[in-house]
């Protein structure tokens, strides 16, 4: 066997994530690597902090990132927080929802499921139903942008809810952070889990997190140890916490974590409200653009998430063959549809650095192509 180095197709990556990775992290991530307690990655590990808790506009001393992807974010969050026999409100609208129903399951806790349509945002009157008739429940779970489905809920109003009926909050914000407003403190969230390859724009495998000192508060104060010794946060905290008395407790991922840190700075440098702004002026330049090429959203407007497009496959059109056309002859990545959506939809991401003009104009012509031409 003769192995050659593995030299990837440059893509342009308009799918629900990974997103293209601009140049700047992707040189990050090819410096030295250096030990995960030498005192300049502990520097650099703090500003990550600080970069963070902008990114999730927060106070909350525990913000930090697991050394894992999203999906162990939101087990992270589920199985530090959920103690056996605990009541947990979950709205599902989606694939993502369904995950977090099977997370409390799996923590020993009561899942109440307040089901949704699949492209709807999350009802929160269904919300308030529910919580009047489960007194007892301790936790509010909801995806805030559905990935699966294109759709972004109120969060803010959610949590309100939450809020009134004395619950704490677990937010799914994996592909809302850096794409839509996603405001921690102010809305009173009180855990919350993202991924770096979607908005962020950053290498895949890392799941920033964060947790209110009552999140803090609750896990301290656990009857039963988690059931994860990786992901229980409490042997983890000390590691990002306390500085000068940093103690080992996994190897970080080094380099992945300067990838991590130079995308948080750019979008520091960007600043937030201009990224979620570049985000909408992108989402409405495709919307234009598709309307006139005659294909429809499945979510209604005033509920789109502007870096998750999904639109209805029209009648006759081969959706592998559109998807396979556009990687052969343009080197595009589209998302298929995930669940329900499945053969019916296509997924149109426009997540941080993809979320430019030049790829908006060449995934509507290269579209058109594709729906004429592909076989
Ligand atoms: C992508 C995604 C996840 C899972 O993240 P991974 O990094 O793939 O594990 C969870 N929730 C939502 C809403 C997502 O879009």
């Amino acid at each position: 066997m003769n192995f050659k180095s593995f030299n990837p197709p440059e893509r342009t990556l308009l799918g629900p994530g990974p997103s293209n990775i601009s140049p700047r992290v992707l040189s990050a991530i090819a410096r030295p690597t250096i030990g995960h307690l030498d005192p300049e990655f502990l520097h650099m590990m703090d500003e990550i902090k600080s970069l963070l808790q902008y990114a999730f506009q927060t106070t909350n001393e525990f913000t930090m990132a697991i050394s894992a992807p999203g999906s162990a974010g939101m087990e992270a969050c589920f199985i530090n927080l959920v103690e056996p026999g605990e009541k947990v409100v979950v709205c599902s609208n989606g694939v993502f929802g369904g995950r977090m129903v099977e997370n409390v399951e799996r923590c020993g806790g009561i899942a109440v499921v307040v089901e949704d349509d699949w492209g709807k945002a999350v009802s929160p009157a269904k919300l308030e139903e529910a919580l009047q008739q489960n007194q007892d429940t301790k936790f509010v779970a909801f995806v805030h942008a559905e990935t699966s489905t294109g759709a972004l809920s109120d969060a803010e109003a959610l949590c309100k809810i939450a809020k009134t009926h004395n619950c704490l909050t677990i937010v799914d914000t994996v592909t809302s952070l850096g794409g839509v407003p996603v405001k921690i403190d102010e809305w009173g969230v009180d855990a919350a889990y993202s991924g770096s390859q979607k908005c962020l724009s950053c290498v895949p495998g890392l799941s920033p997190i964060t947790f209110s000192p009552a999140a803090v508060d609750k896990i301290k104060n656990r009857k039963t140890k988690a059931q994860s010794w990786f992901l229980d946060q409490s042997l983890v905290m000390s590691y990002w916490s306390g500085e000068g008395k940093r103690s080992y407790h996994h190897t970080a991922p080094v380099n992945s974590l300067y990838a991590l840190h130079e995308s948080l700075v750019m979008l520091h440098e960007e600043t937030l409200e201009k990224s979620w702004e570049r985000h909408q002026e992108q989402h409405q330049n495709l919307a234009n653009g598709l309307a006139s090429l005659g294909l429809e959203f499945v979510v209604p407007e005033n509920e789109r998430l502007p870096q998750l497009n999904t639109i209805m496959i029209p009648d006759g059109v081969d959706d592998a063959a559109v998807r396979r056309y556009l990687l052969e002859k343009y080197s595009m990545e589209l998302g298929a549809g995930l669940g329900k959506f499945a053969g019916k939809a296509w997924r149109i991401g426009l997540m941080g650095y993809s979320a430019q003009y030049k790829n908006v104009v060449l995934c509507l012509a290269a579209l058109k192509d594709a729906i004429e031409n592909a076989k």
